[in-house]
Order: C-alpha cells, then sequence, then structure tokens
C-alpha cells in the first residue's frame, strides 16, 4: 500500500440490531510493531519478522548473543502464507542475566576454607608458644635461682615478687618471709636512704621522700641505675653492695615492677683499700729518700757548681731532673689516693674568677720561660665569681698550662681567656700544639693515659695529671673538657657555676 506493508482490520457496524457496513482502519506494519516492541524489548531481545523469505519487519538495535542456541524461531501458517517470526536475546541482556551468586559462593567458600586453616594455625602456634614459654619460665627461674648475685624484684605496688637464693643465702630472710611484702627498707640502711633521699631532691628539683622513689625515679628516667649501697642482714651486720636496678615492663610496655640486680662488693673493697694502702705507703717512703736527695743535688748544683767538672755537673742535672720528675709523679698518686680515700681537704670559698686565673698564670711563669713561649691572659670582668678551693684550681690551672707549654711550638703563644656560657663560667688554655688525636680522645681523663705511651716519646708525664685535673673540677660542681682539631691546636676548658 503506497510503498509500505499495511494490514486493513475490519468491524462490521450494525445500526439498531442489524448489520449497517464495516468500518475499516489502515495500520502500517512498520510504526505498529515499532511502538510495541523498539523501545525497550528492543534493549534486551532482537525480534525479527520474515514474510515469504523477506524481512518483513526488525528492531534490530542491540548486537545478538553470540550463541545461536539461545535463538528461538516459530513458523506460523495463516492459510497459505508462511510467516516466520525469530526472537534472541541480545548480549545486554544475557550479561544482564548473569548472577554474581556462583563468584560469591566461590568467595566465601574460599574465605571459610582460609579462616578454617588460619585457626588450625593459631591453635598449633600457641600450643607451641605455650610449651616453649614453659621452658623458658623454667629456665629463667633457673637462671635467677642459681644467679651468684642477689636477686630481687618488686611489682608496681613495691611489693617483692623474687627474691632469690644468693639474696636468702646474703641478708638472712626467707623468700618465704619476704615475698608479698614492701621489705626493702628493713635491708637498708636508714640514714643512707635520707641522704639519697636529699641528693635526689636536689638533681631533681623536687622533694623526694625516702620511699621507693629514691630507687625508682633514675631507671625510670635513664632505662637503668647503677649505685653503691650498704645492706644490712637479719642479723644487724652490714656489707657494701653495688645495685643495678632496671624496670620490668610487659608486653605493652607498661611498668610491671622493678628487678635488682645485686652485687656483694666487700671483697672488692677491700681489695682496693689494700691497693691504696700499699700505694700511699710506698709513696711516702719514696718520697722521703728521694727529697733529701733532691735538697743535696741542688745544695751540690747551686752552691758548688763553681768547682765541678763540665761532665759531672751534667751528670748531676738530668740525675736532678729525674729526680723532680719522680717528685710530681709521687706527688700525683698521692693525690688520687688521698682523694679517692676521702681525705683531701677542699677549702672552697667564694673568690673573683680574674684573680685566680691570674695567680695560676704568674705560677706557671717558669714553664712558659722554659719553652720559650707567651701566654697571653685576657682579663675577665671583676665581678665574675666562682666558688673553688684556691690551692686546688691553680693546680688543675698548673696541668692545663704546663700541657699547653709542652706540646706547643717552640717560640709559639699560649691563649687563656673567660667566657660567661649561661649559668657557668669558662677558663680556656688554648694551644698551638698538635691536637689530640681522634682515638685518643676518649681515653684522655683516664688514669695512666697519654697518646704517645711509647718508651721513646719526647714529651715527660705520668698520663695522671689531667685524670686528677677532672676529679678535682668536678668535685668543685665544674666540668672540664677540651675542643681539638689535628694539625690545629687544642682548646683545653674548665666550667665552673657562677657564685
Ligand atoms: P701527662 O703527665 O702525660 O701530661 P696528662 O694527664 O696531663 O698527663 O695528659 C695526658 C695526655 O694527654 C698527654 O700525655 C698527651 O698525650 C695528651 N695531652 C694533654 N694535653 C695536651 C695538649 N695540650 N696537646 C696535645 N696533647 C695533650
Amino acid at each position: 500500500m503506497q510503498g509500505y506493508t499495511a494490514f486493513i482490520a475490519y468491524l462490521p457496524v450494525q445500526n439498531q440490531g442489524n448489520f449497517d457496513g464495516f468500518i475499516a482502519g489502515v495500520f502500517a506494519v512498520e510504526s505498529f510493531l515499532d511502538n510495541a516492541l523498539r523501545t525497550e524489548p528492543a534493549r534486551d531481545y532482537q525480534i525479527s519478522i520474515n514474510f515469504d523469505g523477506k524481512q518483513y519487519y526488525s528492531n534490530a538495535q542491540g548486537e545478538p548473543a553470540a550463541a545461536e542456541s539461545w535463538t528461538t524461531e516459530r513458523v506460523i501458517r495463516l492459510q497459505d502464507q508462511v510467516w516466520t517470526v525469530r526472537i534472541a536475546p541480545t548480549r545486554f541482556f544475557v550479561a544482564s542475566q548473569e548472577s554474581a551468586l556462583p563468584g560469591m559462593v566461590l568467595a566465601a567458600g574460599l574465605l571459610v576454607a582460609a579462616l578454617a586453616a588460619l585457626s588450625v594455625r593459631y591453635i598449633l602456634i600457641s600450643r607451641l608458644k605455650s610449651a616453649h614459654l614453659a621452658k623458658s619460665l623454667a629456665l629463667n627461674a633457673g637462671i635467677i635461682s642459681s644467679s651468684a648475685h642477689l636477686v630481687i624484684a618488686i611489682d608496681p605496688q613495691y611489693r617483692i615478687m623474687i627474691f632469690n637464693k644468693a639474696a636468702e643465702a646474703a641478708l638472712g630472710y626467707s623468700t618465704a618471709e619476704v615475698t608479698g611484702r614492701r621489705a626493702i627498707p628493713i635491708f637498708m640502711d636508714a640514714g643512707e636512704l635520707q641522704a639519697r633521699a636529699q641528693e635526689l631532691s636536689k638533681e631533681l628539683g623536687e622533694t623526694i621522700v625516702a620511699g621507693p622513689d629514691i630507687f625508682t625515679r633514675i631507671p625510670l628516667r635513664d632505662g637503668y641505675e647503677k649505685r653503691e649501697w650498704t645492706f644490712v642482714r637479719k642479723n644487724g651486720s652490714r656489707f657494701p653492695v653495688n645495685v643495678i636496678i632496671t624496670p620490668l615492663r610487659d608486653d605493652l610496655g607498661a611498668i610491671s615492677g622493678f628487678l635488682g640486680v645485686i652485687e656483694d662488693i666487700t671483697l672488692a673493697r677491700e681489695m682496693e683499700r689494700m691497693k691504696s694502702e700499699f700505694t700511699a705507703v710506698v709513696s711516702h717512703e719514696l718520697r722521703t729518700p728521694l727529697t733529701s736527695i733532691r735538697g743535696s743535688l741542688g745544695l751540690i748544683l747551686g752552691a758548688l757548681a763553681a768547682s765541678l767538672q763540665p761532665k759531672v755537673r751534667d751528670l748531676l742535672e738530668i740525675a736532678q731532673s729525674n729526680c723532680e720528675r719522680l717528685m710530681l709523679m709521687i706527688n700525683d698518686i698521692l693525690d688520687i689516693e688521698k682523694f679517692s680515700a676521702g681525705q683531701m681537704r677542699f677549702d672552697v670559698s667564694v673568690l673573683p674568677l680574674g684573680g685566680v686565673v691570674l695567680q695560676a698564670v704568674e705560677a706557671n711563669e717558669g714553664y712558659a720561660r722554659k719553652y720559650n713561649l707567651r701566654v697571653d691572659l685576657a682579663a675577665c670582668p671583676q665581678e665574675w665569681a666562682v666558688a673553688v678551693d684556691p690551692d686546688r684550681f691553680i693546680q688543675v690551672m698548673a696541668n692545663l698550662l704546663s700541657n699547653a707549654a709542652k706540646y706547643s711550638p717552640p717560640g709559639g703563644m699560649v691563649r687563656v681567656w673567660c667566657e660567661a656560657r649561661g649559668a657557668m663560667f669558662r677558663i680556656n688554655v688554648r694551644d698551638d700544639g698538635p691536637g689530640i688525636p681522634e682515638d685518643f680522645r676518649a681515653r684522655m681523663f683516664e688514669k695512666f693515659s697519654q697518646a704517645d705511651s711509647s718508651a721513646t716519646r719526647e714529651k715527660g708525664g705520668t698520663g695522671l695529671g689531667l685524670h686528677i685535673a677532672r676529679r678535682f673540677v668536678e668535685h668543685m660542681h665544674g666540668r672540664i673538657g677540651f675542643d681539638s682539631e689535628v694539625g690545629h691546636g687544642s682548646t683545653f676548658w674548665i666550667d665552673l657555676p657562677a657564685a
């Protein structure tokens, strides 16, 4: 019909029960089917209608599904006319029908299997762990109980948890007697606890009473504390100990108590005392004859010098200078022993810093002349004052100045100056000598330490001077140190609190 395919529908019309003709309607097939099939269904299905082998209608929009098996074809015969209707789902439709269920089932299955495997592993590991833990606990208990050192551990409430066999033997208390009790004070010296409380209060700048804080504050701050104490046995007798206290922490890092490992140092103290006594006696015994030898040599070289043959005089001069060295060494050793035994007196008074530094430089002038050196002293402000024992301070300065002179190049210059550094005053002694070798720096203030300890070394000395200097300076609440660059000299300094 006029170039497009259509069908005509006839509807019989009746008028008061009598047939009165037809109403005919012409429907274009294309637009009729399009209205019904082009929109929604077209997305899901591709529908085509063929008549007499010729395509009559198709709503083709989406691609048909790949599988032919999903295509349905029906042949309709109307009298002798053959119509074919073909319906194929589109790819879009097939995809939308694919359910996520199988994937979900697979994932859930895998998850359950993995969880089951994990829980089996966890059970196995925790069994192994508890077996291991039991073994290591037994090992730890064995170590603690057989330790030669006293081991005492307290809980966060300061009650005794561990008191090993060595502690029982040394203190005379049984483990049962002290476990669970805040028993520490019964085996400590009350006076010592009070003194430590005062010392700590000063150090920390707050009031520390003679209680558990004395033992826990420093380990909590520094990780551990090592200190000598006096322990009191059950029978009242006393003995010196070296105590190392460390905080105990649980897996989460919370404090679960404190561990004290204690060494009885009675024997070590006795040995030290005997050694000191021996050195003091020997040094004294050496000093007396040496003083008389030195006196005699001085007399001969002074009054009788003119009557001596040059060779004899040379020999006597060598003997005199060796005598001086021996004397210095003996004095140093006696100083150390006296200081260690607490027998050295310090007469501390508040003095102007400039004055004592000048005195020290003047006392050392002879040394400077001997080495042909100039000493350049920068004046320090009048009002700067320090609390020192002047003799000990001059002795420390003499060591720094004589070292600077010894190690300066001939004709060189030693500089001395003071500076303010916060609440301290610093006295510097600078030389243009060889500097301090890197590998020697850490040992600088140790007893008998010398950078060149060979028998052929040029400079005399005992290696005791700086050790004594540090002990004296620290006793006067100061610090001593140095800055040095190899090949570019050294600056030794003393920091003293401003008074
Ligand atoms: P000593 O009696 O040997 O001088 P000290 O304790 O005073 O003993 O010094 C120890 C060592 O430090 C010296 O032997 C020397 O090696 C080194 N030393 C000290 N002062 C200086 C300095 N100003 N320059 C270079 N080395 C120095």
